[in-house]
């Protein structure tokens, strides 16, 4: 059960921060990141009940970004048609398996980044 994990560190570094008092934060769950949102809202909100915390959130989930070091295009989950949704699954369970079948839709290669989507950040407007 991470989900509560993470929403307890995220509520400490935001009671660590002063300028986020306040503020509602946005909390950007990366789309490979092995998070379950309903989870994770569910432990945000019973954690910051149990804080008597006044802290607003929002969730957001981070689309993932591929780079092809091949050709250097750019691209997203939903460009990679060829999945199947138990392939998607899998990437949300382990994000490791991206790298099993994940190839870039212009050249085929398989040698790519991940650019963004892996990681869970907080921002505020
Ligand atoms: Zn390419």
């Amino acid at each position: 059960m991470h989900e509560w994990a993470l929403a307890e560190s995220v509520i400490k570094t935001v009671e660590t921060k002063p300028e986020l008092k306040n503020k509602k934060i946005k909390i950007l769950l990366g789309e490979l990141q092995d998070i379950d949102e309903e989870i994770f809202r569910f432990a945000m909100d019973e954690l910051l009940k149990q804080r008597e915390s006044q802290i607003k959130y929002s969730i957001v989930v981070d689309e993932a970004v591929f780079k092809c070091n091949e050709c250097g295009r750019e691209f997203f989950m939903s460009e990679i048609t060829k999945k199947s949704k138990a392939q998607r699954e899998n990437i949300h369970f382990i994000p490791e398996m991206v790298k099993a079948f994940v190839k870039c839709p212009v050249c085929d290669s398989i040698d790519f980044d991940i650019v963004k989507g892996r990681g869970v950040m907080i921002s505020y407007d």
